[in-house]
């Protein structure tokens, strides 16, 4: 037993960071989802939380009260349209980190959904991101 098992100290667990793509019709829109989900492999699960960008749009309380309460978050778009940052902002979320695929990775966007290339980038940006915030 220790002070925290025995309930005179309460354990701190800092919450993860929050992760919201785009996951658009694009390769860049789709290296925003694996990109993510390797990120979190990556860092564990423990510091990165990929949440649903849909649930903010549907406005559900549990995933948007997920968001308020992450350390920080990271909105990755594949291209300057910007969906999942603004869906956020529209959500009054405040954005920590912005990636955008095509032009802060220079990936030319087109419609070759499977772009490693473009995943290994992104994952590299994200996990510099998520650390910058850590
Ligand atoms: S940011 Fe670009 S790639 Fe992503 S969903 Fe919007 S239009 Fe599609």
């Amino acid at each position: 037993m220790n002070a925290i098992t025995e309930g005179k100290e309460v354990e701190e667990k800092k919450s993860p960071v929050a992760l919201f793509y785009c996951a658009g019709a694009s390769n860049v829109g789709q290296s925003t989802v694996t990109g993510c989900v390797e990120t979190a492999g990556i860092l564990g699960y423990n510091r990165v939380a990929l949440l649903c960008l849909a649930s903010i749009s549907a406005g559900l309380k549990n995933m948007f009260n997920g968001a308020k309460n992450a350390r920080g978050i990271v909105a990755v778009d594949g291209c300057p349209m910007s969906c999942a940052k603004r869906t956020l902002e529209k959500a009054e979320l405040k954005v920590d980190q912005h990636l955008i695929v095509s032009k802060d990775l220079d990936v030319p966007k087109n419609f070759r959904i499977s772009d490693a290339g473009a995943i290994k980038q992104v994952t590299n940006a994200l996990v510099q991101a998520v650390l910058s915030i850590d």
